[in-house]
């Protein structure tokens, strides 16, 4: 799966960033990431609570006109951002997604506020998003009950008398959320789309990403051992001595980081070929004699099988010895610690929960304050029961026009894609005879599911935060392990509702764009042509362009991963390609140099997405009868406004601490370069801005893939 900000492909369990992020720095990074508005952005030193309004399509206040647009275009359409819409206290970073995602938080409180009033004529999914919100903001009652709900998990821990019993405590932590070592789930068939499959992981790390662990220099040395000290106050907390907190929380990260050490690296894990090894069980067996899978897989409940996709085989055979290694006693630490890690701060008791934020808010993402309450119970209540809530959110806020609208944009986009790849003089009619086939087996997901997801066995008690989190949580592993054997659900949806950002399935051969990101400034069925295809026309052109970058080129329009290039022809996208990777590893945030290879798929998505609503954007505006080069009342052309749009996507301030965190495990490029590293590929932009040869928002040596 490919989105606009974090997050990557879709995975049998989170990625350890994604989960990272989510459940200790808390909702916000890993959630948001496209919004636009016109925030009130500054907290009133009475404590008021900051409001976020819709910003409009073309904000011209945002705009710093005292630059020259042909030197730097993301200051010319964005200069004014920071200071209009400046970091909250309680954010990592002010942008045009967090704006909107802010706004929607807004609208859901409204919702949930009404949902948690008590009353017998509530129907069963009001009952359940009420209360479950009701239970996350009743901080008493939270206090009060300490770590009583998990003192059975704890008590599992101690039991434990021989690595022999791991795979079924495993096993069980498994379906809380607690990847402990691995992740073990279901997923489709990389070679045959239409099944849904076992599949384990490699997991078990508490920092983002394996570099962490090895990477030298004193920046990270200082975060691992603000890592160490965070693991050793955690372990306190569960009532651990200062002497025995301190010592565990040293071997646990030593265990950390052997499993690092064996861990597949994020840019590896982009080509599908990498992580996909689909054996009898019998070979996962073969690979960690001392874990007996078959203690495993009966008590996650799921159905048999008899094949499983062993994402990297080179990981379980290091867990393997890490297990063997590690005594009894290190391994029962390191998962008292992966599991209260595991829960969201917002079931813990306060000084837990303080703590989490220390750590993954203040210290690394560099977050002054913890967000108010209200926002992170909105945020697990949309996490836990995303589509009773999104269904609820639909009813109020997307209405029936804002969804033919943005279909009809699709489909205006998706001819230009057939356009683009009839024009291409470096590919073979044959491979372009397949790339059409594919393009035309994309389904279009607008809005909301077709078919909402059934929570009536999900149960939810007002006043039990805690159970509600870990049994929200089992509901859905056993949901997503059920799928194993069964025909795929084509109508399924990855993310929710109110979720403002959007993506593509390689499986799927799918393109989804929720409720939440169909709104001003990215949509406005108001807005002038130009800035509607400019803004969220981009993100539809850059979710097709997935289904072709490096990754998605690799999977056919059913979503198997087979190859239907000609050698030549993948020869000469490779090539493409690589100007693509050179371009951005020229681009560094402060000591930090992009990666071209990670980035690669989301910036060819960007260039191909940009080039797609540029040319659908000419089509529909023959039709309207536009002139193109007249300037409108806002003093732009319908042209330029088509790259104000587009630039004004990516208005965006940033944290150092998370610039620097994102740059190495995020596989999108800074806001600044997704604008201008686009713009500068474009004579259509230059020609636009009146721009020369030379200038710097004018490549030498423009790289085009799509
Ligand atoms: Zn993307």
């Amino acid at each position: 799966m490919y989105d606009f900000l974090l997050g990557g492909r879709m995975r049998p369990s989170q990625s350890s960033v994604f989960t990272f992020l989510l459940i200790i720095a808390g909702t916000v990074i890993a959630s948001s990431s496209l919004g636009f508005t016109q925030a009130t952005a500054s907290n009133d030193s009475s404590g008021s609570p900051q409001t976020f309004k819709l910003i409009p399509s073309l904000d011209k206040e945002l705009m710093d006109t005292a630059v020259d647009p042909c030197v730097d275009f993301y200051q010319y359409a964005c200069g004014n951002w920071s200071k209009l819409h400046p970091i909250p206290n309680d954010s990592p970073y002010s942008d045009q997604f967090y704006n909107l995602d802010q706004y929607n938080r807004q609208v859901l409180h409204g919702i949930l506020d009404k949902a948690a009033m008590a009353g017998s004529e509530r129907d069963a999914n009001t009952q359940k998003i009420g209360d479950y919100y009701a239970a996350c903001m009743d901080e008493a009652a939270i206090q009060q009950k300490g770590m009583a709900a998990l003192k059975p998990e704890l008590d599992r821990i101690n039991a434990l008398s021989s690595k022999g019993q791991l795979p079924e405590l495993l096993a069980h932590f498994q379906m809380i959320n607690v990847n402990a070592f691995l992740g073990f789930g279901s997923q489709q068939d990389f070679k045959d789309a239409t099944r849904e499959i076992a599949a384990v992981s490699q997991g078990g790390l508490g920092l983002p990403e394996k570099d962490y662990y090895l990477r030298t220099g004193a920046k990270d040395e200082e975060i691992r051992k603000q890592y160490v000290q965070h693991i050793a106050n955690m372990l306190k907390l569960l009532g651990a001595s200062e002497a025995q907190a301190a010592s565990e929380a040293q071997a646990i990260m030593k265990l950390e980081t052997a499993l690092a050490k064996v861990s597949l690296d994020i840019t590896s894990q982009r080509d599908p070929h990498n992580i996909y090894h689909l054996m009898p069980n019998s070979g996962l067996q073969s690979l960690t004699p001392v874990f007996n899978w078959e203690h495993f897989y009966p008590t996650t409940g799921s159905p048999s099988f008899s094949e499983i996709n062993v994402a990297e085989p080179e990981f379980f055979r290091g867990m393997n010895q890490v297990i063997a290694d590690a005594d009894l006693a290190t391994i029962k630490s390191y998962l008292r610690w992966q599991l209260v890690a595991s829960l969201p701060g917002t079931v813990l008791p306060k000084a837990m929960d303080e703590e989490q934020f220390d750590f993954g808010g203040r210290k690394l993402a560099g977050i002054p304050e913890q967000e108010p309450r209200w926002k992170r119970c909105v945020g697990s209540t949309d996490g836990a029961l995303g589509e009773a809530l999104g269904k609820a959110y639909v009813e109020q806020e997307f209405p029936a026009s804002s969804k033919e609208k943005s279909l009809q944009m699709i489909h205006d986009i998706e001819a230009a894609v057939e356009r683009d790849i009839e024009s291409l003089d470096w590919m073979s009619p044959d491979t372009k005879k397949r790339a059409q086939e594919k393009l035309h087996l994309i389904a279009n997901k607008i809005g909301y599911p077709n078919k909402w997801r059934d929570y009536s066995k999900l149960n939810v008690e007002r006043g039990d935060a805690l159970g509600n989190s870990l049994r929200a949580t089992e509901f859905e592993s056993h949901r997503q392990l059920d799928k194993i054997g069964k025909p795929v659900d084509r109508d399924e949806w990855g993310m929710t509702p109110p979720t403002v950002n959007a993506y593509y399935s390689d499986s799927m051969n799918d393109i989804n764009f929720p409720a939440g990101v169909l709104q001003p400034a990215f949509f406005d069925a108001a807005a002038p042509t130009g800035l509607n295809y400019g803004h969220i026309g981009l993100f539809m052109g850059h979710e097709i362009t997935h289904g072709f970058d490096d990754q998605g080129r690799q999977f056919d329009g059913h979503g198997n991963l087979t190859d239907w290039w000609t050698k030549e022809d993948a020869d000469k996208f490779t090539e493409k390609a690589a100007c693509i990777v050179n371009e951005y590893s020229q681009f560094s945030v402060g000591d930090t140099k992009i990666n071209g290879k990670l980035t690669l798929g989301e910036n060819t998505a960007d260039n191909g997405g940009m080039r797609l609503a540029y040319m659908a954007f000419l089509a529909r505006a023959a039709e309207q009868g536009l002139d193109l080069d007249r300037k409108t009342a806002d003093g732009y052309s319908p042209i330029q406004q088509v790259f104000l749009g587009f630039a004004q996507d990516w208005c965006a301030v940033w944290r150092p601490e998370l610039e620097r965190l994102v740059a190495t495990t995020d596989p999108h490029s800074p806001d600044r370069f997704r604008a201008n590293g686009v713009l500068v590929n474009m004579p259509e932009f230059a020609k636009a801005f009146s721009c020369k040869k030379g200038q710097p928002m004018v490549a030498a040596k423009a790289c085009r893939v799509w």
